[in-house]
């Protein structure tokens, strides 16, 4: 194979040697080939000369003109100001630096190229320290023909330096040495341009480009780049996925009799959907490989069951199972609701939380490392190095949008310690938008309950200002004597955990002394989890009218009977977090209401969050619209460094690309596999991590 530039080492250029080679090396410039992908951030047009009459504020421009007068400013600070003029207006060059000599240079008559940023002064159109030349009246020096790069610097590099060092690396560019990998059949297909002339354009673009195209990212060329870097990332997810698959796993042959007796046992029969995921992950269990499978569905489309499904076919093969929750009050409820389930079917259900203690703990651990218990409870309390399992096989994660990457694969390790890589099912009610599942989740197989249990009413969704805080305290009143229950949820983000529960401390005091003849009771974190237990437990039976709590009963919280939510100060929530809150509603039959009472007056932000609560109860449109007002990283709920960091592509600009991006990287996989190693080194040098996540 040829030598190929990213073989080259900067040091092989004029002008670097090493303490230069060391300033590059923090840009992340180690090969030719790294600084022809080093790309301007942004260009100068200095190919045309600007009339100043048709300047705006902020341009950076190419200016000629006459010297009209030059004189020495006292003001604020001393500076040197230089007028000129051509036929369509005047501007005002500021030095604040300057010497004897320059001032005389400055004469009036002579003409003057300069280039700058366009500055409001006092005087209008001002430059301070333009770049200047005089020129002559009859000869003017050449212009540029093309737009001027500016690059990403670091500290002691400077434009000319970058730009003579990338002028370099594009002398040395041929399609010999920086190799093409997308074949033509998959370039033609998608209109991508060659990889040479794409970088080639994006250096320098010729004069007649679209500036604005260009700005947005959205030029062939550009768009040529994203599309080759985001194939590399997808070709790593493809990888990471098949490799994940080629382990070994307990392989579960059927549903077997536990699941039937489980169904046969509810009062209800499984949607539709539900049955078809059951299926799906019955596949997956069956292949003796592990199970990746995301399972998404709205909230109260009834995940728990497909989850207890799964669970008893595996525990019918003779293994463990794990159900891991984010929170407490969840962890309660599911242990409750399985206990139900599956004591009658003579098996034993274990509970391991942080808080569990003493003579207790040790009863559960010993029951989870004997395998007496078939099925574990719990927290992440379940990673920690204490409770080891007899032979687990289906670690189920709810909620995973609570759980980081590193939680998940830490109980694929605790599975391992033992031999066994265990299945994963991971629930959410977050739904994942296309961007992420296609990007941080593409490891992954989807399963999608789309379908409610029958009888579900909508929520009714209504935002009040907090003037109006009375008539909502009403409502709860009348629907409390009408035998329904109600949710008031107290949040107050940015502050601490201890703030939050003081607030609903308060709130519950207040409504109180409003509601003397309501039942009503408290909930938030810094509760015992037996308090907490015993709140949640009366509320379900129908003991308390009224909860008062902290956004603790976000996730998974299941009491039919609770058809009307107040939540204070919605605007400062993240969408998916409301959209979880209000899915404690409109979980039985009673038409359901949710109060959005936010504090007066609401900003942008909040205006455009409260009115798409209003307008849509889709999970899905709801996930989107989040992703817009906050961005990939943060929805993630961890930062997943490096998987973020690319060199051209952005995620949410080009999402646009991801379908074609996903054909092209299976058709490169499946028909192309030399390729892809050099395409992944190229953009992710670092692929090795990816893999070992
Ligand atoms: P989520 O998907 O939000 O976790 P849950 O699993 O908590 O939803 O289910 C919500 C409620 O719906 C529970 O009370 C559950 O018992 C009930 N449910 C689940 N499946 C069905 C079904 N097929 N028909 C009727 N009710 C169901
Ligand atoms: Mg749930």
């Amino acid at each position: 194979m040829i030598d190929g530039l990213d073989t080259q080492d900067v040091r092989e250029l004029k002008g670097v040697g090493n303490a230069m080679a060391e300033k590059l090396a923090r840009l992340h410039l180690n090969t030719v080939q790294d600084l022809l992908f080093h790309l301007p951030i942004r260009y100068q047009d200095r190919t045309r000369v600007v009339p100043i009459g048709q300047l705006r504020f902020g341009d950076e421009a190419v200016i000629e003109g006459h010297i009209t007068g030059a004189e020495i400013k006292m003001g604020k600070r001393r500076s040197l100001l230089c007028r000129i003029k051509d036929h369509t207006g005047t501007l005002c060059l500021r030095f604040f630096h300057f010497s004897a000599a320059q001032k005389k240079q400055l004469e009036a008559g002579k003409r003057l190229r300069c280039f700058g940023e366009i500055r409001r002064g006092s005087s209008g159109f001002e430059i301070y320290h333009p770049e200047y030349q005089l020129i002559s009246e009859e000869e003017t020096p050449p212009k540029a023909t093309q737009l001027t790069p500016i690059y990403p610097l670091t500290e002691g590099l400077t434009q000319t330096k970058i730009r003579q060092l990338c002028e370099q690396a594009l002398e040395r560019l041929t399609p010999y040495n920086l190799q093409e990998w997308l074949p033509d059949e998959l370039r033609h297909a998608f209109s991508l341009s060659p990889l040479c002339d794409a970088i080639q354009f994006l250096h320098h673009p010729t004069k007649d480009v679209n500036l604005e195209q260009l700005r947005s990212g959205a030029h062939p060329a550009q768009y040529r780049l994203s599309f080759e870097e985001l194939m590399a990332h997808q070709l790593s997810l493809i990888g990471k996925r098949l490799k994940a698959k080629q382990d070994v796993s307990v392989r579960v042959p059927n549903a077997g009799a536990l699941s039937q007796q489980l169904l046969s046992q509810l009062p209800f029969s499984p949607t539709q959907a539900q049955q078809r995921v059951f299926g799906e992950i019955l596949q997956d269990l069956g292949t003796g490989h592990p199970m990746l499978r995301l399972v998404q569905g709205d909230v109260g489309s009834g995940k728990t069951l497909v989850a207890a499904l799964a669970a008893a076919s595996v525990v019918q093969a003779g293994y463990q199972v794990a159900i891991m929750a984010p929170t407490e009050i969840l962890a309660e409820q599911h242990y409750h609701n399985f206990r139900q389930w599956f004591e009658p079917l003579g098996l034993n259900v274990a509970w391991m939380i942080g808080k569990l203690k003493g003579k207790a703990r040790e009863k559960e651990l010993a029951d989870i490392a004997s395998g007496v218990a078939h099925l574990v409870v719990g927290t992440h309390a379940l990673f920690q190095d204490t409770v080891e399992f007899d032979r687990l096989a289906l670690a189920v994660i709810d909620e995973q949008h609570r759980f980081g990457v590193h939680q998940r694969m830490a109980l694929r390790e605790k599975g391992m310690k033992h031999g066994i890589q265990p299945h994963q099912l991971i629930m959410t009610a977050t739904p994942i938008p296309r961007t992420l599942a296609m990007s941080a989740y593409a490891d992954l197989d989807c399963s999608i309950i789309d379908e409610l249990p029958p009888g579900r009413t909508p929520v009714n969704t209504v935002v009040v200002s907090d003037q109006r805080r009375q008539e909502v305290i009403d409502r709860v009143k009348s629907a409390c004597e009408e035998g329904k229950q109600a949710y008031w949820v107290c949040t107050l983000i940015e502050e601490s955990e201890a703030l939050q529960c003081q607030a609903a401390e308060d709130t519950a005091l207040l409504l109180q002394e409003q509601l003397g003849n309501l039942s009503i009771g408290l909930v938030h974190g810094r509760l015992k989890s037996q308090e907490k237990a015993d709140i949640m437990a009366k509320f379900k039976a129908g003991d308390l009218q009224l909860l008062v709590a902290t956004t603790v009963i976000e996730v998974g919280v299941d009491v039919p009977n609770a058809s009307l939510m107040v939540i204070e100060n919605p605007e400062r929530l993240g969408l998916a977090q409301l959209h979880q809150l209000r899915g404690r509603v409109g979980r039985g039959q009673a038409a359901s209401h949710c109060v959005l009472l936010y504090k007066a007056p609401l900003g942008q932000q909040g205006k455009e969050r409260l009115s798409t609560m209003r307008e849509t109860s889709d999970g899905f449109k709801i996930a989107e619209k989040d992703l817009e007002l906050r961005g990939p990283g943060e929805l993630l709920g961890t930062r997943q460094t490096g998987l973020w960091e690319f060199k051209v592509a952005d995620l949410q600009r080009d999402k646009n690309l991801l379908d074609d991006v996903q054909k092209a990287a299976i058709q490169l996989h499946n028909h192309y596999p030399d390729r892809v190693a050099p395409l992944l080194s190229r953009w992710l040098p670092n692929h090795d991590q990816y893999l070992n996540v």
